[in-house]
């Protein structure tokens, strides 16, 4: 998989790729998402993105 080259936009530095993980929408949890997450690494702010193949 691609990693992205992403800043964060509150500090304008570069943020660190975390890993890709399944995360759960709703409740009953039916459906799962595969998403890359970013953090960066100065306010840890989270961003994430569909993985897709
Ligand atoms: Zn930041």
């Amino acid at each position: 998989m691609k990693i992205r080259k992403i800043n964060c936009p509150y500090c304008n530095i570069e943020m660190k790729y975390i890993s890709t993980e399944r995360i759960q929408l709703g409740r009953t949890g039916w459906i799962a998402l595969p998403v890359s997450i970013y953090e960066c690494p100065t306010c840890s702010k989270l961003e994430f993105f569909r993985y897709k193949k």
